[in-house]
């Protein structure tokens, strides 16, 4: 082994002695990272086709989102919201404006905005829709991922995200996703809202049936329910439009944002929502010390107008329209199906040929990052800001791969 594998290997083993055991990560050490691009300490190049779970949809060290960076970071950074700032307006501002909703609440990661909306919901059930106290029920899709505190895995249908972390708080209904009927037949006086996403990330790049959403807003319209969407993962571009609530022409009446508004460089996530729904939060009742930081602000912003400036939403419906007819074209016998929408989408490998782990770790070997979500889908979500050249050589080596498995 040269020294420098020796490093990497120490590396691994230091990280694994120290840090909870949380994840599995694939077997390489990331020392640096351009655009599309990551560097192992060994100075082999990788391809990035994860950006880490979508927060990275403005590509690694973006040179105008770590101008924003190191320009507030300097200038000032973190006050607490106990004094106003002239950063958090112009942001929140802006994000309402994208939406078409009125007002927004700052968070940091996504479990804390999902969290947000919760809180909302329910007092707009006892406040405005007049539900009894405590009786606030919220109905959420099976197979969904919110995040990971306890209020969040008490309602997700995989055990993994639960077992051992109970008692859970109630009020939460689970129902088949994509069922509508089923989530109409569940609605009662005393449903506050429906909570999904509009495509299931961990699920395993879920895409529901078409009309979907526009069958749920039906649905919330008519019973009083409010519609809140979980766009952490799915919106700012991903799917090929701002927000995949776009492609079926609805608004929600609260949506959660979080992963690429941060610009790959920082927690910075949101809970955005109608006039009566914002309103529900009084001082003192909610808040987050970090949420909403003048550097928060500044660097959502500036992630804002890349994904703009840029014309990424269109880029990744472009390339994500490329890239499903070139997988479509493989005809590879290792393929049981391509899902998903936008540059996302997940490939569902036959498990008699290989896991989707082991397709990973051999696309490692070739020089494309991706990781599995369950044993058979393999995700493919590059930053948005990838070249079309940089995307077709993965597709080869991803071409290479299942041709090696099946031979
Ligand atoms: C990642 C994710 C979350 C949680 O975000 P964190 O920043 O990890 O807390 C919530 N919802 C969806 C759809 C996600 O993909």
């Amino acid at each position: 082994m040269d020294v420098r594998a020796s490093i990497e290997a120490d590396a691994i083993a230091v990280e694994k002695r120290w840090c909870a055991q949380n994840y599995k990560p694939l077997p390489v050490v990331i020392t640096r990272a351009e655009g599309a691009w990551m560097w192992d300490g060994e100075g082999r190049r990788y391809l990035d086709m994860m950006a880490a779970y979508s927060a990275v949809n403005t590509g690694h060290g973006h040179p105008r989102i770590l101008a924003a960076l190191t320009e507030q970071a300097s200038r000032v950074a973190v006050i607490s919201r106990a004094f106003h700032s002239d950063r958090l307006g112009p942001f929140l501002e802006r994000l309402c404006r994208l939406t078409g909703l009125d007002g927004a609440c700052p968070m940091n990661t996504g479990a804390e905005a999902v969290e947000t909306a919760i809180k909302a919901a329910r007092r707009w059930a006892y406040r405005v829709k007049g539900v009894a106290r405590d009786q606030a029920e919220i109905l959420v899709a099976e197979g969904n991922f919110h995040g990971r505190t306890t209020a969040i895995v008490g309602f997700s249908s995989e055990e993994a995200y639960r077992d051992g972390f109970g008692p859970f708080p109630g009020g939460f209904r689970i129902i088949p996703f994509g069922d509508v009927d089923a989530m109409e037949a569940a609605i009662t006086p005393n449903t506050a809202a429906i909570l999904v996403e509009p495509i299931q990330g961990e699920a395993g790049i879920i895409v529901p049936p078409d009309g979907y959403l526009r069958r749920l807003r039906d649905i919330c319209d008519r019973h009083n329910v409010l519609l809140i969407l979980d766009e952490i993962q799915s919106g700012l571009g991903r799917t090929g439009q701002w927000f995949a609530h776009q492609h079926e022409g609805i608004r929600p009446d609260g949506l959660c944002l979080g992963k690429a508004l941060g610009g790959g460089v920082m927690p910075v996530s949101a809970f955005v929502a109608r006039r009566d729904v914002i309103d529900m939060f009084g001082p003192g009742s909610h808040g987050s010390t970090f949420g909403g930081s003048p550097l928060a602000a500044a660097v959502g912003l500036a992630a804002l107008d890349v994904i703009e400036d840029e014309g990424l939403v269109q880029r990744s419906a472009e390339l994500g329209a490329h890239m499903m007819a070139r997988l479509a074209a493989l005809n590879s016998p290792a393929i049981r199906a391509v899902r998903g929408r936008g540059l996302w989408l997940g490939v569902e490998i036959d498990p008699a040929v290989a896991t989707a782990r082991h397709v990973c770790e051999r696309l490692m070997e070739q020089g494309v990052l991706s990781k599995e979500t369950h044993d058979t889908t393999i995700r493919f979500a590059p930053p948005l800001v990838i070249s079309r050249e940089d995307l077709d050589w993965a597709i080869d080596r991803f071409a290479d791969t299942l041709a090696k498995l099946t031979a």
